[in-house]
């Protein structure tokens, strides 16, 4: 029986990840007069993969598996395998596959408008692409009722056990010291990051930025690299996981933190062990772990000096007529600068968490129908355009609301747990990053993460 329920699931996750590669293809290669024909084809493979998950038959299978799981060690992956099979069956089975085939449908043709919208800082096309999604996200919420708040099912799909209200608690505690923080160093005088802001050639910075995620551990044997608009990783397979970035000539920060962020995704998939592929263990736990490793590579040691000592030596023979009368610690405070801005994925680890905090208000004001699409807030500082405003990113155009922004905050914490916790156990590792050997936290990652996947779907507390 335990055959046929893993055999099903592969089926499942088989059906998911071809759809994955239409997305990345989507984001990639596919020519503009591509973009009908593949939300057609996304949309019937998501309905497909759907109708698999919810048939009677799975169900029966996962209910007779069910007291043999709750006899098997509560860790051991056969165990998780059933309890995330079950947790997995019990959602899926109250949402209609219309509503799958229709949500990814609109969220494919909304994100191709959004390539072309935010260029032309046109917000007006896309009003009506966000009124529709919202209301498939109510209506997603919708198949859940009861619930506390209209998130909530959003919420718990990405960070399970998480609700509206208890990260509005978490986010209130954090935001009196970060406002706090913030306040203090804006004060002071700014970090001079002049230095970023000059001409540097695309393909070099593609290729040095490539080099840095092989040195931190990223496989590419198992992945491979490639230019995208909104930088994201993508898992097909254990064997195939891919990542993207996008590169901006006046501004060396974009590709390179781009892809450390996508690559701490990428390693932690990669992590996962071979055995677990094609079921639903065989991916990360939670949205909010997944960014906890994404901004641990990107922001807790991409941005630290030691890692800087290794590498940067390197980037200024590269651009050795921009950076060469650049110091490290100069180099070191432009890429750590604090500083009010407008566009999320490009601000700094202490103002990022607020912009997260904001834009999860605005998610839950517009759930709640108390925010139109049209209405514009007052947030102290103001676009002076849609594009570095409400296009700013693809979040609002590319699926529900609700449900995924709050996991970068998450994450941003998690992050720094984790790395203390590596620090304890391997005090080594500072010195190993200004060496340029990252294998110590790496293989303590993956470790410890391993032991958190076969754990998930512990009742929630
Ligand atoms: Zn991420």
């Amino acid at each position: 029986m335990l055959v046929e329920l893993k055999q099903r699931l592969r089926e499942i996750t088989d059906l998911n990840a071809a759809g994955d590669l239409l997305n990345w293809d989507q984001a990639t290669y596919m020519p503009q007069g591509g973009a009908g024909a593949h939300g057609r084809q996304r949309a019937i493979l998501n309905r497909l993969a759907h109708e698999r998950a919810v048939e009677p038959a799975l169900g029966e299978l996962i209910d007779r598996l069910t007291r043999y799981g709750e006899n098997l060690p509560y860790d051991s992956d056969d165990a998780s395998l059933i309890r995330v099979a079950r947790r997995d069956f019990q959602k899926k089975i109250k949402i209609p596959s219309d509503h799958v085939e229709r949500a990814t449908a609109h969220f494919s043709s909304s994100y191709d408008a959004w390539t072309r919208a935010r260029p032309g800082n046109d917000f007006a096309t896309m009003a009506p692409y966000l009124e529709r999604t919202l209301n498939l996200s109510r209506e997603y919420s919708s198949y859940f009722e009861p619930y506390n708040h209209v998130a909530d099912p959003h919420i718990d799909d990405a960070d399970e056990g998480m609700t509206a209200a208890s990260i509005s608690g978490l986010f209130g505690e954090l935001k009196l010291q970060l406002v706090a923080l913030a306040r203090a160093i804006c004060e002071q005088p700014a970090a001079d990051d002049a230095s970023l802001r000059q001409t540097f050639a695309k393909a070099a910075q593609f290729d040095f930025a490539l080099h840095v995620a092989k040195s931190l551990g990223y496989d590419l044997k198992r992945g491979r690299l490639d230019l995208t608009h909104h930088p994201f990783s993508t898992r097909l397979s254990a064997g195939d996981v891919r990542i993207t970035t996008r590169v901006s000539e006046n501004d060396l920060g974009d590709a390179l933190f781009s892809t450390l962020h996508e690559a701490g995704h990428a390693m932690y998939e990669q992590g996962i062990s071979a055995e677990l592929d094609g079921s639903p263990l065989g991916q990360g736990v939670s949205a909010g772990v997944h960014e906890s490793q994404s901004r641990l590579w990107e922001n807790v040691v991409g941005r630290s000096r030691g890692f800087w000592e290794y590498f940067y030596p390197r980037l200024q023979r590269i651009f050795e007529e921009q950076l060469s009368r650049v110091p490290l610690g100069a180099f070191h405070r432009a890429i750590n600068k604090v500083a009010r801005s407008l566009i999320r994925t490009d601000a700094d680890e202490l103002t990022y968490n607020l912009h997260i905090m904001l834009r999860f208000d605005l998610e839950l004001k517009m759930l709640e129908g108390q925010l139109r699409v049209t209405d514009r807030a007052d947030l102290g500082i103001a676009p002076s355009d849609d594009r570095d405003g409400c296009l700013q990113d693809a979040h609002w155009y590319s699926g529900y609301i609700g449900g995924r922004l709050q996991s970068y905050a998450i994450g941003n914490i998690l992050s720094a747990q984790f790395y203390a916790a590596a620090l304890k156990m391997h005090p080594d590792i500072l010195h190993e990053i200004a060496t340029g050997e990252f294998g110590t936290l790496h293989t303590w990652l993956a470790a410890s993460l391993r032991r958190t996947i076969s754990s998930s779907a512990r009742p929630a507390r």
